[in-house]
Order: C-alpha cells, then sequence, then structure tokens
C-alpha cells in the first residue's frame, strides 16, 4: 500500500475532488485554486444553507452592505450559479469587461465588488444547465480569473446543501469561515449538524448561525408573530457550541428593496451586531 492509498476506503479511485473519506493523504491545500494575480483578498466568509429559499443571498448581501457602511473593501462572489439572485439585489446588468489578465468585477453603488454568471449571460432568464463539474469549475474561475484588486472581506454565496458542487467549491477557494442560514421551519438541527460536519471535513470554524424568517412583527400593534413555528436554532446551535449571530423577521421592505434593487437603502439593524461579530474577531483583518 503506497502513500496515496493508505487509510483510504475500499475501491478508492483516486479522485479525492469528490469524495468526503477523512483519508490521511489528502491535503485540502492540493486543491485550492490561486487567486488571480491582480487580486489581494484578505477574508473569506462563505454563506450556507441546507436549501434554497432561506434567504442565504440576502444575508449574504446585507453583511456586505454593512461590511462596506463600516469601510471596508467587500466583495460578493456568487457561488450560486443555478439560482444566481445577488446582481438583482444590487440591480446589476451584465457587462462584464475583461483584459488579458483577467475580468473586472461589477461594482454596486456603493462599491461593492460582485461576480456572478447571471452578469455573463445575455439575458437574466437563461437557465445555467450545466453539470456539477461545470459549476464548480465556473465557481473557481471567479476567484481565478476575475481581477478583485484588494478586497478586504470577500462574502461567498455558496450553493445551497452540502452535496457535490458546494463540497468542490470549498475545496477550492480558502474559505476563513462560514456563516449557516437556517429557517424556523428548517429541520434546524439536521441543517446544521450537516454543515458543522462540512466544516470539519474542511477543517473551516463556522462563524454562528443567521436565523432567517423567524417572527412577523405587527406594524400596528408591535406584537410578534412565529408565521413559521417556534424557533429551534437556540439549541441545535448550543449542541454545537455555536453563536446564534441574529434572528431577522419577515419584513416585506426587505423584499420590495431586493426586488428593485435597492437593498443599499436598507435601513434596519438586523444584521448589524452579527456584522460586528464576524468583522471583530481578532484573526480577522
Ligand atoms: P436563497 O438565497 O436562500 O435561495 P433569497 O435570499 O434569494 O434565498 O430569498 C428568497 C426570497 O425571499 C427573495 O425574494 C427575498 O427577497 C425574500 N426574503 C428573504 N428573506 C426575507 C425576509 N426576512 N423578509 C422578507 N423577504 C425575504
Amino acid at each position: 500500500m503506497d502513500e496515496k492509498t493508505k487509510g483510504a476506503p475500499e475501491g478508492c479511485t483516486h479522485d479525492c475532488s469528490s469524495c468526503q473519506a477523512a483519508c490521511p493523504s489528502k491535503d485540502k491545500s492540493s486543491f485550492l485554486a490561486s487567486a488571480n494575480a491582480l487580486s489581494d483578498i484578505k477574508k473569506v466568509i462563505a454563506v450556507v444553507s441546507g436549501k434554497g429559499g432561506v434567504g442565504k443571498s440576502l444575508v449574504t448581501s446585507m453583511l456586505a452592505v454593512n461590511t462596506r457602511r463600516q469601510g471596508f473593501s467587500t466583495a460578493i462572489l456568487d457561488a450560486d450559479i443555478t439560482g444566481p439572485s445577488i446582481p438583482r439585489i444590487f440591480a446589476l446588468k451584465a457587462g462584464v469587461e475583461g483584459s488579458d489578465q483577467g475580468m473586472f468585477p461589477v461594482e454596486t453603488k456603493t462599491g461593492i465588488r460582485v461576480m456572478s454568471v447571471n452578469l455573463l449571460l445575455d439575458k437574466e432568464t437563461t437557465p445555467v444547465v450545466w453539470r456539477g463539474p461545470v459549476i464548480a469549475g465556473t465557481v473557481k474561475q471567479f476567484w481565478t480569473d476575475v481581477c478583485w484588486g484588494d478586497v478586504d472581506y470577500m462574502y461567498v454565496d455558496m450553493p445551497p446543501g452540502t452535496g457535490d458542487v458546494p463540497l468542490t467549491v470549498f475545496q477550492s477557494l480558502p474559505v476563513d469561515g462560514i456563516v449557516v442560514v437556517t429557517s424556523p421551519q428548517d429541520l434546524v438541527s439536521m441543517i446544521v449538524d450537516k454543515a458543522v460536519t462540512m466544516a470539519q471535513l474542511m477543517n473551516i470554524p463556522v462563524l454562528g448561525i443567521v436565523e432567517n424568517y423567524s417572527y412577523f412583527e405587527c406594524p400596528d400593534c408591535h406584537k410578534r408573530h412565529e408565521i413559521y413555528g417556534h424557533s429551534h436554532v437556540e439549541e441545535a446551535a448550543a449542541a454545537h457550541n455555536l453563536k446564534v449571530l441574529a434572528k431577522i423577521p419577515i419584513d416585506p421592505r426587505l423584499s420590495a428593496l431586493c426586488d428593485r434593487g435597492m437593498l443599499e437603502l436598507m435601513e434596519n439593524d438586523y444584521l448589524d451586531a452579527a456584522t460586528d461579530e464576524l468583522l471583530g474577531k481578532p484573526e480577522t483583518v
């Protein structure tokens, strides 16, 4: 048995890119792609969810807006290739420019740098019907072929779930930490268990959990209603010694701002403490 097969499961194909076995011979750094020569990205925070529609893109965007408001150079890499919603949230249209050195991200009104597959398509309604390896390859290219410039914080809107594509993306990008987005109707303990297991496999810390759609506050009487049921996020977080970074209510103003591409005008403090927590960690920037 040579070094490569030592500790590997029976039937090992040596294609570690889609295998979750924790082989001692597996070196995470061997899959990491080198960033573009014109990129200097200091921190990469991935935002994940168990399934689509829980508000992962909204949370990614709100964190980026808050980070930019604090004066940091901020970027969003939209790795949700089959459901890219970041350009819409910031009213960005196709029009990526490039040079011999690579593609340039598109900037939002406040200067958040964005790259998304929807910025490369003629029509935002064109579906991306690609197989997993092509999708993962595209995300990798967003890292290697995009001239991001100096970035203090890059948020990655990850593909939902813990399947092959998110796994390959995690192996390709040097992610410093993960934020998990859940909703009260999720099987939250299972989602958190899966995310934590995946993070452990990748050796990446989970920075905390954001619960979305936690409640709706009546604008007249200010009573809070748990529309999607009672939250179990605190128990799920405690089981893994994680922090609940925020609980975001259902707020029609948020969806209206997203639909109009004007999220940068948001006036709420839902993720203020969460942003401080993420940016204030001693090991960040
Ligand atoms: P995901 O990225 O998880 O698929 P999105 O962030 O695209 O989900 O959100 C799905 C839809 O729900 C979007 O139209 C978004 O504007 C809306 N939405 C998400 N969170 C909220 C919220 N807290 N209040 C109101 N609308 C929300």
